[in-house]
């Protein structure tokens, strides 16, 4: 649909981790402490090799300058990543401490923010050089931080949700009946490539009673003529995800199908309506579920019915009870509600839903219709 967007560029970053560091002020912190991952990507566009175990940390402290802890072999790399010019490298060699070069650069009686997927052994080594300091992991000290994305970002989820939308109406056209949900799962991982994703997360293909299972991924299950098969795929395309639901029928649905389907299909509509700047995200959650409940498939409605999407398919704002966050034009996230009958079959509608001035833009746009496939 669109050619390869404008990359991001050092003053991308360099707000960014400006962003970062204000909103650490704002909530109380001292810093907040970025290892690598989604949220070292998004702040400077550096991702080192996946399984490094050495210290790499991005320290952000209000009113001064980031700086970049890394191991020396790595600061070649790092100096050429896209944020850098807005870094300060302070890097560090094997046989050295690599917590005695960090210590000085943190508040040691501060309380920091530290990335969720931040190694345990590496904050463990932090407390014990800076024993006064004290930690929160990011999603709870700022959750909003990567929430609300910006116009070169929303191109991007929306260039991800086309490619989505496209895999879904070629996948309608393949043989279902008599393939493995492992051939179906594979011919729609294939097809995200095809349309631009560079990372594959997920291939959900659930038939009959499989699709009972929210997160069943897709086994070895030949799937039969009257099966109803949930399909949840996404990934990453130039580095911003897609994640999108529909289910479908081998053949006509039985009425109970339908019915459940339609169900299903009108509780996904009714939050979509809702969604606009200043409601609660949990209201999100309630109008979906009251709509499922009303039903009298409540108790059957098993999970939240949305999550945030941006450098990673699943992250803040989550659409679940009890979330009071209001949305914020800019937030994008998923309306996916399902009701699901254990041993027999389940059904899930998915969208990527962004919030506009006035309520809210669906980035997939396929029908959500129980399509009949062969
Ligand atoms: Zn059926
Ligand atoms: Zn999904
Ligand atoms: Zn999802």
């Amino acid at each position: 649909m669109t050619g390869t967007p404008a990359p991001f560029t050092a003053d991308d970053y360099r707000a960014r981790m400006e962003r970062a560091a204000r909103a650490a002020d704002e909530a109380g912190l001292a810093g907040v402490l970025v290892s690598p991952g989604p949220d070292l990507v998004w702040l400077t566009g550096y991702a080192p090799p996946a399984a490094t175990e050495r210290l790499t940390l991005l320290v952000l402290t209000p009113g001064q300058d980031p700086v970049l802890v890394v191991p020396t072999l790595e600061a070649p790399d790092a100096e050429k990543a896209v944020g850098a010019p807005a870094l300060k490298l302070r890097d560090w060699t094997d046989g050295k401490d690599p917590y005695t070069t960090t210590a000085p650069l943190l508040d040691a009686s501060g309380r920091f923010g530290v990335s969720d997927n931040a190694w345990a052994m590496h904050l463990l080594g932090l407390q014990r050089e800076l024993p006064g300091t004290s930690y929160v992991s990011l999603s709870d000290g700022l959750p909003m931080l990567r929430a609300v994305k910006d116009a070169a970002e929303l191109e991007r989820l929306a260039a991800a949700g086309a490619a989505a939308d496209d895999t879904y109406e070629e996948i309608l056209k393949v043989a279902f009946a008599g393939r493995r949900e492992s051939d179906v799962a594979g011919d729609l991982a294939d097809l995200l490539r095809h349309f631009g994703h560079e990372q594959v997360d997920f291939t959900v293909v659930g038939s009959g009673p499989n699709g009972a299972n929210p997160h069943h991924e897709a086994g070895s299950r030949v799937i039969g003529h009257g099966d109803t098969v949930v399909l949840d795929f996404g990934g990453l395309k130039h580095g911003y995800g897609s994640d999108t639901s529909r289910t479908v029928h081998v053949g006509e649905p039985s009425a109970e199908e339908q019915r459940v389907h339609d169900i299903v299909r009108a509780a996904q509509q009714a939050a979509f309506e809702a969604v606009r700047p200043g409601i609660a995200c949990q209201d999100v959650d309630r109008v979906a579920r009251a709509h499922i409940t009303d039903a009298g498939y409540g108790d059957r409605f098993i999970h939240r019915t949305g999550h945030g999407i941006g450098v990673t398919t699943h992250e803040p704002p989550y659409m679940i009870e009890g979330e009071e966050q209001p949305l914020v034009p800019g937030m994008c996230f998923s309306v996916e509600p399902g009701i699901y009958l254990p041993g027999r079959f389940g059904v899930r509608i998915e969208d990527i839903v962004t919030v506009t001035e006035d309520g809210g833009r669906r980035l997939n746009d396929t029908p959500r219709e129980m399509a009949v496939v062969n």
